[in-house]
């Protein structure tokens, strides 16, 4: 047994739960898809009667993903014991549980703001799948080649291919665990986060033709009229941010207008920036190098207020930066 009282609290509350509700978060990437399976996965070899989770379903990037076909996008009632996965907040749950806190929250936000009874929150983690690859085995929970699978998209989506700056040693050591485990490495590598339709294609030409620099400020946006035009049938940007996150800039934000009269702003920065701040202003979350929020409004009006507060960060950094160094 862990020496660690967390994971013997966790051990506990699956041994008195039967039936589980696993949950992650709205438009749902690699690492949310890849720890509900993981986890429910092997939370059902244990016998327990599992229900997966993900209020938008599951995107086609990853529809390789054993289990996948039993992600549902409403919970049914009763269980005895609600998950959360790589959510910070509740309503980044889509409100998967109602308004009720979920009894257990795994996470490895910055901004994660401790909404479960028990919430087990580390932010060194690469990836909430990387957090679950360590710890299952403690929980008593065995990592089958299938999970193995999804655990290793998760670590793999999150790192963005192992080239994130938070990498560390431990990370690409848990990779190897989940190969040697039976996951394909490369296969899912290609499938996860190379692979990209045709449509997806030239949906990011939309977003690249109108791409702005503003003295390193790197900005474009994406509408629904884009979508409609090139056939993407996804309401996320096609991996198109993480794209430009490798040209030159010290931020990029991308603001990619949705349905429900909201936007969905992704922010990246050079390692030195916090733009988990920034996005928190707007009621989002995410990393230091990596955040998003959801921003209900007219277009054009979250255009204008996202970039200018995000021009007002970037200048505060740089005279921050001017007068330590
Ligand atoms: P992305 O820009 O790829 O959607 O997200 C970047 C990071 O920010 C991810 O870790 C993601 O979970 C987080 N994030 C994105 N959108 C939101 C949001 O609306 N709320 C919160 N709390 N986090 C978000
Ligand atoms: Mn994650």
């Amino acid at each position: 047994m862990s020496a660690d009282p967390i994971d013997r609290q966790i051990a506990e509350l699956f041994a008195n739960a039967g039936r589980i509700l696993l949950v992650s978060h709205l438009r749902p990437d690699g690492d949310a898809v890849g720890a509900v399976l993981g986890l429910g996965l092997a939370l059902r070899d244990a016998g327990k009667h599992v229900q997966m989770v993900l209020v938008d379903g599951v995107p086609s990037s990853f529809h390789h993903l054993p289990g996948n076909k039993e992600i549902r996008r409403k919970a049914e009632a009763p269980w005895d014991l609600s998950i959360s996965l790589d959510a910070s907040d509740l309503p980044r749950t889509g409100w998967a549980f109602g308004t009720e806190p979920p009894g257990l929250n795994i996470d490895h936000h910055v901004t994660n703001l401790n909404f479960a009874e028990v919430n087990l929150v580390d932010p060194t983690a690469e990836a909430t799948c990387a957090i679950l690859a360590e710890r299952m085995p403690r929980w008593g929970l065995s990592i089958t080649k299938p999970i193995a699978e999804c655990l290793l998209t998760g670590i793999i989506i999150d790192t963005i291919g192992f080239r994130t700056s938070n990498m560390t040693p431990r990370a690409l050591r848990q990779a190897a665990e989940l190969m040697e485990r039976g996951a394909n490495l490369p296969e899912l590598y290609r499938l996860g986060l190379v692979s990209k339709s045709y449509e997806a294609a030239r949906y990011w030409g939309c977003g690249l033709g109108r791409l702005q620099n503003e003295d390193g400020l790197l900005w474009t946006v994406l509408r629904l009229s884009d979508r409609q035009a090139v056939g993407y049938n996804g309401n996320d940007d096609a991996d198109l941010v993480n794209m430009l996150s490798g040209v030159e800039s010290d931020l990029v934000v991308l603001l990619n207008e949705q349905k429900d009269s909201k936007v969905k702003v992704s922010w990246r920065a050079k390692p030195g920036l916090d733009v988990s701040k920034l996005a928190l202003q707007f009621g989002g979350g995410g990393h230091p190098a990596a955040a998003g929020a959801d921003i209900p409004g007219p277009f054009d009006e979250i255009q204008a207020r996202v970039l200018a507060e995000t021009r007002a960060f970037l200048a505060a950094s740089r005279t921050e930066k001017g007068k330590a160094g």
